[in-house]
């Protein structure tokens, strides 16, 4: 500030810090300026947050909703078959042993599917939250092979269908949670039962690859049933999603298994990868991180039992 006295009249001359007061008003401009787009910025955030959320609960509510309807839908099969045959059995009307066991058996059956059902249920709620690393061991992935064939082997007999087995020797070792993982291959074999049976023919097949990202063991499970339709095939993994063409079908499920079998083993730092062909045949194949050993690029298979 300055004071003059020119005319003999007095001047006062106001000066801000900044210079001129054009110069002080566009700083000020700027200033408030950034402040405003610093609170617009901040409700963005805050509303891209709430609708994020939003959709996540919708989601949630809409799986939650098809969970109910799918599960109730598939416990009402058995749980029909049962009730009738417990009254029939119940009022007598059974004309000799022969009906009798008849009945039994389908109790027998529609129970076991029902306590399948729920173990399905209970795994794919334990895997929501995987305890990583809580139960993991080193296993020889022959015996998880091994294992899974044993249980399923039979249904896969029963079906009409031929068992080949392929396991590269001297496969190294997986660090798992052995029965999860012998769970995925039963549910993988059982799909093979329900949906490939016409291809007569069933490989399940081990081997040791290697690339950029590491070691790893490769479990193929193969069949020559019809395939997955192209429509199908990006859904497939989602949880409560079945085939187009199965929806219709009596063939039994929730469309639980393969989501369940994608969550296992991405929870043992593994991947799953789907291939379906034209002519149909599909091939699951597992990729599970191997033990630090020397492996060979990508093994020679070499066929143990077929
Ligand atoms: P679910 O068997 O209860 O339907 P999954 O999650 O195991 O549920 O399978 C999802 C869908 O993938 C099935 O409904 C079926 O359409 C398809 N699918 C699975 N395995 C096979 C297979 N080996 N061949 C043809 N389709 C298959």
């Amino acid at each position: 500030m300055a004071l003059s006295k020119a005319d003999g009249k007095w001047k006062l001359l106001v000066k801000h810090r900044a210079g001129s007061l054009d110069t002080a008003f566009a700083t000020f401009r700027l200033r408030t300026m950034a402040i405003s787009f610093g609170v617009l910025l901040v409700l963005a955030l805050g509303i891209t947050m709430l609708t994020v959320s939003t959709e996540r609960a919708r989601v949630l509510a809409k799986l939650q909703m098809e969970f109910a309807m799918g599960i109730s839908h598939e416990l009402r099969t058995p749980l029909t078959v049962i009730r009738v045959a417990a009254d029939n059995l119940a009022n007598g009307m059974m004309v000799n042993a022969q009906h009798t066991q008849k009945y039994g058996r389908l109790i027998g059956d529609e129970a076991h599917r029902l306590t399948d059902m729920v173990e399905q249920i209970l795994t794919f709620a334990r895997t929501q939250s995987p305890r990583r690393g809580s139960d993991l061991s080193p296993v020889a992935p022959e015996h998880i092979v091994r294992r899974a064939l044993a249980v399923c082997g039979p249904a896969l007999r029963e079906a009409g269908m031929e068992i080949e087995r392929f396991v590269d020797p001297g496969l190294p070792l997986v660090s798992v949670d052995e029965n999860l993982i012998v769970d995925c291959l039963q549910n993988l074999l059982n799909n093979a039962v329900k949906y490939a049976s016409s291809g007569g023919w069933v490989r399940v097949c081990a081997e040791a690859v290697s690339h950029r990202d590491g070691a790893f063991v490769r479990i193929t499970v193969e069949d020559r049933g019809p395939g997955i339709a192209p429509g199908d095939l990006p859904h497939i993994f989602d949880p409560f999603y079945r085939g187009e063409a199965v929806r219709s079908s009596q063939i039994p499920g929730v469309g639980l298994g393969l989501s369940l079998v994608k969550r296992i083993v991405e929870a043992h730092d593994g991947t799953i990868e789907v291939k379906s062909s034209e002519n149909g045949g599909a091939a699951f194949i597992l990729y599970l991180p191997a033990q630090p050993v020397e492996v060979p690029a990508e093994a020679e298979m070499k066929e143990v039992t077929s």
